[in-house]
């Protein structure tokens, strides 16, 4: 019997052909090293598995568990901060009773890969983390700071603040049902929970819809996240695809610079007057509706509208809001639509959204037929098949005061369930 130490915990395990030890850089202070056991013989025991196949003739190494915790949250944005705080705050000890895995290299969610010219000033607006305001880390009078810096600031203050385990970088691959358990396996060892927390949010999963002709494209495709400044694209004519807010900034910022074609699928409904909480409550009503019937979440955009912003205005002055429908090809050099018509272009930008990142759930199999998964619980986080898992960020709780909200329910509803608290 051997033993490795994870963030001060020993951790014991079996015998070992080799071991593989990483330390890697960690922001919050929560250095930590996981010592992966490795076997090439196979184990029947609950909690070692074999990793799919590698890409090499070497035998597949049976993999144990490197923690054992009762919820791990997975994803360290706004929403897997959140049920982290409520966690410790309703009483579960970091480490024994709870971890947070992350796949990013810093702390800052997806906040940290956003476009330069995202500044304070033109996000929609970030809600606080329970227990700290933004203004307690972030000079938000200085409206000009990027949301990939001032975000990142915030979310490492409140992590060292609230002293949340948070590890990283780790990647969680798959989520298996191991009985009473649930086994998580990642790029730097297993994990094995009672429960699970699941934040991780869309950006990994940048959506492109299909047009024939894309693959013979010359020039240049991009998704949103993608994008880093207008610049790059002075003297090219650029088709801005998609009718969402982020559409709409980069429309702007771009055709700045540049000659634009804006192109949307439906046309874009432009909202008068502020967005309300009214307003807002009936957006997440519409939303938890459809993941209550287990239907796919729909666009935040097709339930809030978009907001007429002086820089809309300014915009419509322009002239470049000139929307036209969908192309249905694309063409070397350009798009053609039905009717013939083709424009020349030299860069399409595709800001057509994003999906939930949820593929490391697939061997929990929680999709309907539909393609959606059935929530259930106080705000929609609880998966109806296994209720074990909650996922946070996700339909009605995709937006920061909405993630805020879902922590608060997950951690309380999952620490009922197991047993570790009433509600
Ligand atoms: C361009 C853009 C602008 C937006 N602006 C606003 C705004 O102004 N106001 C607002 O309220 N909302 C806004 N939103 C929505 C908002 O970003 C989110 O709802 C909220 O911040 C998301 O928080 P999250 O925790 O769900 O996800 P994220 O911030 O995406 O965090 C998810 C975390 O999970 C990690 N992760 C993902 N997969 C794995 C894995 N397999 N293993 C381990 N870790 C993993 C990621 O590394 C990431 O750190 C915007 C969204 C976009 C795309």
């Amino acid at each position: 019997m051997a033993a490795a130490k994870i963030n001060g915990r020993t951790v014991a395990y079996q015998s070992t052909t080799h071991e593989i030890q990483q330390k890697r850089p960690n922001r919050t202070n929560y250095g930590y090293r996981i010592r992966t056991a490795m076997s090439m013989k196979h184990s029947s025991d609950d909690t070692s598995i074999s990793r799919p196949p590698r890409p090499t003739s070497t035998p597949s190494p049976t993999l144990r568990v490197a923690l054992k915790t009762d919820i791990i949250v997975i994803g360290a944005g706004q929403a897997g901060l959140s049920s982290a705080y409520h966690l410790k705050k309703r009483g579960l000890a970091p480490e024994r009773g709870f971890v947070v895995l992350d796949r990013s290299p810093q702390p800052g969610g997806a906040w940290q890969f956003r476009w330069p010219s995202l500044k304070l000033s033109t996000v929609n607006r970030i809600h606080d983390l329970p227990g700290m305001r933004f203004s307690e880390a972030v000079d938000t009078d200085a409206k000009e700071v990027e949301a990939s810096v001032a975000v990142p600031q915030y979310f490492a203050a409140y992590e060292k603040a609230f002293g949340l385990p948070v590890y990283r970088p780790v990647e969680v691959m798959v989520v298996c049902n191991r009985g009473e358990r649930l086994r998580i396996e990642t790029d730097r060892g297993n994990f094995s929970a009672r429960g699970v927390i699941n934040a991780t949010g869309t950006w990994e999963t940048a959506y492109i819809p299909e047009y024939p002709g894309a693959e013979r494209f010359r020039g240049r495709q991009l998704h949103t996240k993608d994008y880093r400044t207008a610049e790059e694209f002075a003297g090219k004519h650029v088709i801005v695809v998609g009718g969402g807010i982020s559409a709409i900034q980069l429309l702007d910022e771009v055709s700045r610079v540049t000659t634009t074609t804006w192109v949307t699928r439906r046309p874009p409904e432009f909202r008068e007057g502020s967005f309300t909480e009214d307003r807002g409550r009936a957006a997440v009503a519409m939303v938890e509706d459809r993941v209550r019937r287990g239907l796919p979440p729909n666009s935040v955009v097709s339930v809030t509208g978009l907001p007429v912003t002086p820089a809309v205005e300014a915009m419509l002055a322009r002239g470049v809001l000139n929307r036209l429908p969908m192309f249905s090809e694309i063409l070397e050099d350009g798009v053609r639509w039905p009717d013939g018509t083709v424009v020349r272009a030299d860069v399409i930008l595709w800001c057509t959204g994003f999906r939930s990142s949820l593929d490391h759930l697939a061997p929990l199999m929680l999709r309907e037929p539909s393609g959606g998964i059935t929530m259930t619980g106080k705000l929609a986080t609880q998966v109806a098949k296994d209720p074990r898992v909650h996922l946070v960020g996700y339909g009605p709780s995709a937006s920061t005061i909405g993630a805020n909200r879902a922590g608060a329910a997950a951690a309380r509803e999952l620490m009922a369930y197991l047993g570790e608290e009433k509600t």
